[in-house]
């Protein structure tokens, strides 16, 4: 059975507004998302969803439409003892909660006991470039639909 949501797969080069590259898909490893749900930013999706199978093309995504503009307001200060771990340095990650949408907090300073902590996303405020090419474009399956997220090539459940 399928349905009318799309899973789409590309291949991705993704650079800063420097020409820097911050990420790109693995040769023969394509990522897929569902149509609609949400799995990719809204900015590079809406895009992706207007080309067809073996169309390239280099989508500019302003920060807004990325991964949002930075918000001072969560660049925190917080005392060590707050802190999930004792042993923390620069740049260590943690989630803000037990709750899987919790947000992601990076040291950025450490002073003293105290500690300033960022849960911005770290591409937020970043315009982004995306040189992508579809390699696959199928009929979503009922299962992928229900989870919302997209399985392997053809459906297949992985994990
Ligand atoms: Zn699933």
């Amino acid at each position: 059975m399928s349905t009318n949501q799309r899973v789409v797969s590309f291949h991705y080069i993704l650079r800063n507004a420097g020409g820097e590259v911050l990420d790109q898909s693995q040769k023969d490893q394509p990522l897929s998302f569902l149509e609609g749900a949400g799995q990719i930013i809204p900015g590079l999706e809406s895009q992706l969803l207007m080309l067809k199978k073996g169309e390239k093309k280099d989508i500019n995504v302003a920060a807004a439409d990325a991964y949002g503009e930075r918000d001072e307001k969560m660049v925190v200060k917080v005392t060590k003892d707050q802190l999930p771990s004792k042993e923390i340095k620069i740049g260590d990650m943690f989630r803000g909660g037990p709750d899987e949408d919790a947000p992601v907090f990076t040291v950025t300073e450490i002073t003293g006991n105290h500690v300033i902590v960022d849960a911005n996303h770290p591409l937020a405020g970043e315009d982004l470039s995306f040189a992508v090419e579809i390699a696959e474009i199928r009929a979503a399956t009922q299962e992928e639909v229900a989870h919302g997220h997209a399985h392997g090539p053809g459906g297949h459940h992985h994990h």
